[in-house]
């Protein structure tokens, strides 16, 4: 039994009863925190606004064994923008998803905290297209935890790829076009994009607005994400999608 302190993302909330909720938190040290905030229903509350998805700050929460109680917080960031601006948060309501989707309770992951606030900074400040910022999030999140498509080999025969091909979301990776199969073709640009994008620094993305390919990019590594994750439902339009 003992309290701690951690800085942490929201990134879920439920109603658990009258006047609590429950969190779910991504915590650089600890990954997934699910803890009770009790009493924050209650229009007075010091943690009315700590349990909203995407504030982020510093939590001091105690914990008992497997359980967790939000003590207090210190909000640092609330992303008001992201709010008032319904396309910005169709995307980044689907990166919540997909953290929720990843994150695990005692494995930290400081480098996808870090990624996942610069992105946010660019979905809520940034001029950039929505499409663009969440192409680039889903791409470091699904690198940072190991599950990378191979794009520089065929999955098939094994035949290094150095132009065009077909992309398999099911086989995890590209595939030559000698090779039979019904997969989608890719382009050499784009290719190139889902294979080296995510292994640079997250702030690079902000050149690939500038290649023609990154849409069909995006297009192509959301068919991946769907394979992997299943997240169909939460999926925000793609860049020239007309909106839902
Ligand atoms: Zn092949």
């Amino acid at each position: 039994m003992s309290s701690f302190s951690t800085p942490a993302l929201v990134v879920r909330r439920a109603d658990y009863s009258d006047y609590d909720r429950m969190v779910t938190l991504f915590s650089p040290e600890y990954g997934r925190i699910d803890a009770i905030a009790r009493g924050c229903r209650r229009p007075k509350s010091p943690l009315l606004n700590a349990v909203e998805p995407f504030t982020s700050g510093e939590f001091q929460l105690y914990r008992n064994r497997e359980r967790f109680t939000l003590e207090q917080c210190q909000i640092s960031e609330s992303y008001f923008d992201l709010r008032a601006d319904y396309d910005r948060l169709l995307h980044g309501a689907y990166w919540l998803k997909l953290l929720d989707a990843v994150l695990l309770p005692d494995a930290p992951m400081p480098r996808l905290f870090l990624t996942t606030l610069r992105a946010l900074a660019y979905l809520s400040y940034g001029e950039l297209p929505p499409a663009l910022v969440t192409m680039a999030f889903e791409m470091h999140l699904m690198a940072q935890n190991g599950m990378s498509p191979r794009m520089d080999a065929c999955m098939l025969c094994g035949k290094p790829i150095d132009g065009d091909a077909r992309f398999d979301a099911w086989r995890d990776g590209a595939v030559c076009l000698e090779c039979r199969s019904p997969a989608p073709h890719i382009s050499n640009g784009a290719r190139r994009i889902i294979m080296k994008l995510p292994r640079t620094d997250f702030d690079k993305f902000t050149m690939v607005n500038d290649r023609p390919e990154w849409p069909e990019a995006a297009r192509l590594f959301r068919g991946y994400i769907n394979a992997r994750l299943h997240m169909e439902k939460f999926a925000p339009p793609l860049f020239g999608e007309a909106e839902k």
